[in-house]
């Protein structure tokens, strides 16, 4: 499953983007997306809108706000509790020894990491900050597609320089297959070609 993860101000200020990361994928979670973005003050309220009858809600949106945050969608088994587990309690003062916030986390409110609270919420705060085609998890089928698109359009192009053409046409569709190049193909390329279909991770 995904969940979403936001490397907060206090962190990216003190360099801690790496050591962060490290923690989350030694709890077993996989960075499937990441970018490093200055949130404004709009999108801030809003991603925190169900927090905002609380009386922090002003200082947390300044915060969030303050500098450079790293937003993330995390793969792995039952991904929102093992965030949740490896993140700590909201507050570091009663965080758990070996969690990222007991280790990096300043104060109840600099805490250094936002996790999704489950799984619904997971889905609502990835879609607040990526497009479906940002993240590229374990067997995406763009990544063989892509290539194999690439590929195709390669055999098109030195198809039509043999033929003298300069438009490609339908006749060309079906006979750029996957098997064709794998059949016409020096080794190395096969292997360009069948590493993605194959790639497990793990
Ligand atoms: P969590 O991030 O652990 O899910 P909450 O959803 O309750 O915690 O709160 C969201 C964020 O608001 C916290 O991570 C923290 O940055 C901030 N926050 C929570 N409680 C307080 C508080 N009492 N004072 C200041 N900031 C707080
Ligand atoms: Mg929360």
């Amino acid at each position: 499953t995904r969940t979403f993860s936001i490397i907060k101000p206090d962190a990216t200020r003190r360099n801690l983007t790496g050591a962060v990361t490290k923690m989350l994928e030694e709890a077993g979670l996989r960075v499937v997306a990441s970018k490093r973005i200055q949130m404004t003050r709009e999108q801030a309220e809003g991603f925190y809108a169900v927090h905002k009858e609380r009386p922090f809600f002003g200082e947390l949106v300044d915060f969030m706000i303050s500098g450079p945050v790293v937003v993330q969608v995390l793969e792995g088994e039952d991904a929102v509790k093992r965030n949740r587990d490896v993140m700590g309690a909201t507050n570091p003062a009663d965080a758990d020894e070996g969690t990222i916030r007991k280790t990096y986390a300043e104060s109840i409110e600099a805490n250094s990491v936002h996790g999704s609270d489950s799984d619904e919420n997971a889905k609502i705060e990835i879609e607040f900050f990526f497009n479906e085609d940002e993240i590229v998890g374990c067997s995406s089928r763009r990544t063989m597609t892509g290539l194999v698109a690439a590929m195709r359009r390669g055999l098109v192009v030195s198809r039509l320089r043999r033929s003298g053409r300069s438009a490609i046409d339908a006749r060309d569709a079906p006979r750029c297959s996957i098997v064709r190049i794998r059949a016409r193909s020096r080794p190395v390329r096969r292997g360009a070609v069948r590493s993605p279909a194959r790639h497990r991770c793990g």
